[in-house]
């Protein structure tokens, strides 16, 4: 594991274009350094990305341009470990859409899914409204998007990494994204509707963009407001599974 995350580590930092990181999270200023001190001296590391939790609004890797997956890397073992871990944190919590930062890694892939299960959990009308339909597991390294219709919908939208909250936000209909499968294979896709959005949410996700900075600040929601009424404040939103 050590090993597979020493060369994910020099895999990041040879090939980022003057924008890498170290995929470890530096010292946080609020820390003591007392504590600092401390943690050179324990054998066991603090966690290390691919993480198995979304990353949050503040982490500097959810501002970075992601870079590009070398070409010769395409099918290597260190970005299937990725894709992998990619799509169990994005079934994990049972959402639509992911994105490389968001569980650490400054790289560009996203992975989305639009599983049939989730009309069962949405009302009839909100599927409809929002234009949504199921989208088989897509995963894509660096990928492309071109808009193919400039019509724009507003919608609720919201993020793992922005835990708790949603905002509408303006995206096109329709677009296509070109780029390789997780086999390194050259592939496009055409979405419309919600699919679209996710693709728009996931792409900004490789430019360091978040969903609050495009939104209707005017809709900012906390999602569980009437929880925090009803339950006198007593409402925990967790950022596990
Ligand atoms: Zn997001």
């Amino acid at each position: 594991m050590l090993l597979r995350q020493l060369k994910l580590l020099k895999l990041v930092k040879s090939h980022s274009h003057g924008h890498f990181r170290y995929l470890s999270s530096t010292t946080p200023a609020c820390q003591s350094f007392k504590k600092w001190y401390q943690q050179l001296w324990t054998t066991e590391r603090t966690n290390l990305p691919p993480y198995g939790h979304f990353t949050q609004v503040g982490d500097p890797v959810l501002r970075q341009q992601a870079a590009l997956v070398p070409p010769e890397h395409l099918d290597s073992p260190e970005i299937k470990a990725i894709v992998e871990q990619m799509i169990k944190v994005l079934r994990k919590y049972n959402c639509v859409g992911i994105a490389a930062p968001q569980i650490g890694v400054s790289l560009r892939i996203i992975a989305m899914e639009f599983k049939k299960e989730i009309r069962k959990e949405l009302p009839e009308f909100t599927y409809q409204a929002r234009l949504m339909s199921e989208l088989p597991l897509t995963v894509l390294i660096n990928p492309e998007l071109t808009v193919t219709s400039y019509v724009k919908l507003k919608h609720p939208e919201g993020c793992m990494s922005v835990r708790g909250y949603s905002g509408e936000v303006e995206r096109y209909e329709a677009v296509n994204l070109n780029g390789h499968d997780r086999l390194g294979v050259k592939t496009q896709i055409s979405l419309t509707g919600w699919n679209a959005r996710i693709a728009q949410h996931e792409m900004d996700h490789l430019d360091g963009k978040l969903y609050t900075d495009r939104m209707d600040r005017s809709t900012f929601t906390c999602t569980c407001w009437e929880a925090v009424n009803t339950k006198s404040g007593r409402v925990e939103i967790p950022f596990y599974k």
